[in-house]
């Protein structure tokens, strides 16, 4: 822990502790990087400290896609009884991996003081000192007071391109067609769910998880009888009774929610705010009142309509209102449309996205499965236009569908090992971001257990 009025320079200063930060950090400190780690919470997590299950840890062919720092996570995780372990295959999802929120954090703060990354918490960026077109130094405000830090490499892994858009780096933000991005939601547990009651109804009312046909691939019933845990989707049916008593205002068709390893729980993504801009203060002060006001809509919904919850209680409520998308930088490479729709594992791959492009939009999702697994190329991390910025986790150059693919937390996770893995390897090269070799991030990842590399049989058939 840096102590208090010092000044300090350092190698790589990483923004954001959420999944494309926090493997940032401990990647370039394991590397040799005098690495800083800023967060503006008084933990670290991002969306992985609500409580949601990690997706993306295996693709849809049952192939393990993550490794790395993301399997020691889940590994510590487990040690502690806090995961189920692994990934679960799911019909919908291809994997979930539940955690509880809480050990996340514990055992994401021990991994990073282990890797010697010094934390900074309750403290956000204010500004980007450059010169010459690269990075020179970060000023950043605490609860009380104002400081600055040098630093050779920047990772914005803020979810918002916060820091390299004051870098002045050429960003993007909204869909092709509308400029939106998609809707925010706040994410909560309910406890003491009676789980054997919710399996008796999906038993009687299998047609309450039937998913849009054009999703292409479906539920089974014995994915919910027979899992550890599952990613629930429907009740469809109670929302339109609710909402013809008056008792339901939310734009959502279904709700969603995950069985949590703490027993009769559950981790419920069900609150939705549309047209909302994530960067603007304003506006997502409007949608932390009305996500608020949703809880608790959510909460008594569940108890009258839904079987199993007569008997819950609100047991978390996750520490703000999170967007699905915001800017998205603009790299050196940009993943394509195409790119996804091809299932390219090019050769400058530094990770594999194994969810499906997942897009929420008014009422409801696009889902486009993914075969198998796609590469991120190296340069989606390198921006285009600031000498020394790296962004990871979803702020990375992709077109806003590929973006419904990347957002997945384990492809942050995998995202961001790459990135702190080129800051430490561009530090002590003194090569510039954009002139580093991808086969040099690649063999480094490879030796620390990530995987980045197509499966022999997708490599022919991208030939
Ligand atoms: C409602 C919702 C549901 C989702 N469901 C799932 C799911 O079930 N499974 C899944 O795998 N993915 C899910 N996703 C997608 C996934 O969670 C995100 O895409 C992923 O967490 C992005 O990681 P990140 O590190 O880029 O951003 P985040 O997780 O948002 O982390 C960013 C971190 O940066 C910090 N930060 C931000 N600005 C600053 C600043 N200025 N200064 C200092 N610190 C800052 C934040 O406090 C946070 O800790 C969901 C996303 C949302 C919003």
């Amino acid at each position: 822990m840096i102590g208090n009025g010092e000044k300090k320079d350092y190698d790589v200063t990483v923004i954001g502790g959420g999944p494309g930060g926090l493997p940032a950090a401990i990647a370039s400190a394991r590397n040799g990087a005098k690495t800083l780690l800023v967060e503006r919470n008084g933990f670290l997590g991002g969306v992985a400290a609500t409580g949601l299950p990690l997706l993306a840890l295996y693709d849809r062919t049952g192939r393990q896609v993550v490794g790395g720092i993301a399997d020691e996570l889940v590994g510590r995780l487990e040690s502690v009884g806090a995961t189920f372990g692994g990934a679960i295959p799911c019909p919908i999802h291809n994997s979930i991996t539940p955690v509880n929120p809480f050990w996340l954090r514990i055992v994401a703060m021990e991994m990073c003081e282990r890797a010697g990354v010094d934390l900074l918490f309750s403290t956000g960026i204010d500004d980007v000192c450059t010169r010459d077109g690269r990075i020179t130094g970060v000023r950043l405000s605490s609860k009380s007071r104002k400081f600055e830090m040098g630093t050779r490499v920047l990772i914005d892994a803020t979810g918002d391109g916060t820091a390299a858009s004051l870098a002045g780096a050429d960003y993007e933000m909204g869909s092709n067609n509308d400029g939106k991005v998609q809707p925010v939601s706040l994410v909560f547990s309910l406890g003491n769910v009676d789980i054997d009651e919710v399996l008796r109804y999906l038993k009687a009312h299998p047609e309450t998880f039937a998913n849009p046909e054009t999703y292409g691939v479906h539920y089974s019933l014995e994915y919910f009888l027979n899992s550890k845990s599952f990613y629930f989707t429907g009740f469809g049916e109670f929302i339109e009774e609710a909402r013809r008593s008056g008792e339901f205002d939310i734009p959502r068709d279904r709700v969603i929610f995950a069985k949590q390893p703490n027993r009769n729980e559950v981790v419920v993504n069900a609150t939705r705010v549309l047209d909302i801009d994530p960067t603007d203060p304003f506006s997502m002060s409007r949608a932390e009142v009305e996500t608020h006001r949703q809880v608790r809509i959510l909460f008594n919904f569940f108890k009258k309509y839904c079987p199993g919850f007569s008997d819950v209680f609100l047991a978390n409520i996750a520490c703000g209102t999170y967007a699905r998308e915001s800017r998205r930088i603009v790299g050196i490479k940009t993943m394509t449309h195409e790119h996804v729709d091809q299932g390219l594992i090019p050769e400058d791959s530094i990770a594999l996205a194994g969810y499906n492009v997942d897009v929420h939009t008014g009422h409801g999702i696009v889902l486009q499965p993914s075969e198998h697994a796609i590469g991120v190329p190296y340069g989606c991390l390198v921006s285009g236009n600031i000498g020394g910025l790296l962004t990871s986790g979803r702020c990375i150059s992709v077109e806003p569908y590929p973006l419904g693919l990347t957002r997945a937390m384990g492809t942050c996770f995998a995202v961001g090992e790459a990135a702190g893995t080129a800051a430490a390897l561009s530090v002590e090269s003194g090569d510039a971001l954009a002139d580093l070799d991808p086969a040099a991030v690649r063999t480094n990842l490879q030796q620390n257990g990530a995987i980045v590399s197509a499966p022999a049989e997708v490599t022919a058939k991208s030939r």
